[in-house]
């Protein structure tokens, strides 16, 4: 398949390339487009068919639900069968923007776009380029991060380019995304609500909008496998660049010093080395890359770097990476949820 790659303004988003991405998906066919958080992949969500090629052009299991975009609140009440109220209130604070909920759906939404699952996920989100390519597609686009499964979602379309080329139809270029990482994902299904993945919108900032405390899904704090995550996707190795990643925490001065020796160690064996620190820190480090995240108390800024410094240490071919942990507090916890990830829970402690 050739996939034609057009780039778009989002300030002056040409409307003839909206129709035609927008008549691909209504015919079945499969548009990376740019988000706020990463870029998605994105097919028909009521379109059982366009759910299973999703699948396979990402590589992905077919329990890992997708997650359905839609444009405006008006299109939420036709596929799931209850809003609850404290949905409406995260609604009215945060959509449009990097947040999902999870609801139980109507028989509209195939279980093919739910992974079998009797409950879908929604996110309206904020990129003008993406709620304008849900409406130029008839309202529901079901669409995962736009990377070959457990690579790191791609934050710019050349990312895209590198893992979807040839495999679907078209990708729209937008730029960089915003956030650089996934929604947080709240389940409104339980008696409570419960937040199954951390991502921008924070737990502090849910429990302020609701009044009460919101829960965490369990399998999110431990290390344990026999934890079954309730977002199937949480399970997965994900995000993991190609070299071996390994985290280091501790006292700031003890991490430096021993992650420059263990470079130099990885030296001596001949194999090439990168570090992940952050910008305060990031000139005391000897390795062959080092890649400088963010400041340290703006965790706006390393989110936004996290998966773009992954996928280049892909392109330097590292063999080893050494990242320095993040403050857990706000987006600091999505931060270090997908770090542990990519790192297959290989942490350092000092
Ligand atoms: P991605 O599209 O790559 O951002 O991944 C979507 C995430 O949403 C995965 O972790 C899924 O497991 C999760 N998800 C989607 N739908 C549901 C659902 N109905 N219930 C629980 N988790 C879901
Ligand atoms: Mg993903």
């Amino acid at each position: 398949m050739k996939t034609e790659t057009a780039i778009l303004d989002e300030s002056n988003i040409d409307p003839a390339v909206i129709e035609r991405a927008g008549n691909i998906i209504k015919k079945g066919g499969l548009v990376a487009f740019p988000t706020e958080t990463v870029y998605g992949l994105g097919g028909d969500a009521l379109n059982p068919q366009s759910s299973a090629k999703i699948y396979a052009a990402k590589g992905r299991p077919s329990d890992n639900p997708l997650i359905v975009h839609i444009s405006g609140m008006e299109a939420l009440d036709p596929i799931v069968t209850k809003i609850p109220d404290n949905a409406r209130k995260l609604a009215d604070a945060y959509w449009p923007g990097p947040l999902t909920m999870i609801f139980n759906k109507k028989p509209i939404v195939p279980r093919e776009t739910t992974g079998g699952l009797d409950t879908v996920a929604v996110r309206m989100p904020s990129s003008r380029i993406a709620r304008a390519l849900i409406d130029a597609a008839g309202g529901y686009i079901a669409a995962p991060s736009a990377n070959l499964s457990g690579r790191p979602s791609p934050t710019s379309a050349s990312y895209v380019i590198e893992d979807m080329d040839g495999r679907i139809d078209m990708i729209l270029d937008g730029g960089d995304s915003e956030v650089g990482l996934e929604s947080t994902i709240v389940d409104f299904t339980g008696e409570y609500p419960v937040i199954l993945r951390p991502g921008y919108i924070t737990a502090e900032m849910i429990s302020s909008v609701l009044e009460m405390e919101v829960g965490i899904d369990p399998a999110l704090k431990k290390d344990d496998p026999s934890f079954r995550p309730k977002a199937p996707g949480m399970k997965y190795r994900h995000y993991a660049p190609k070299g071996e990643l390994v985290i280091v925490t501790g006292p700031s001065d003890k991490v430096v010093s021993h992650i420059n020796e263990l470079v130099a160690a990885d030296r001596e064996n001949g194999l090439s080395t990168g570090v992940m620190a952050s910008k305060e820190t990031a000139e005391l480090y000897r390795a062959d890359s080092v890649k400088a995240l963010g400041s340290k108390g703006r965790a706006e800024e390393t989110a936004h770097s996290l998966f773009r410094a992954l996928r280049e240490f892909d392109d330097e071919k590292t063999e080893r990476i050494y990242s320095e942990s993040f403050d857990e507090t706000g987006v600091g916890a999505a931060i270090m949820n997908r770090l542990i990830k990519a790192a297959g829970h290989h942490v350092i402690q000092l």
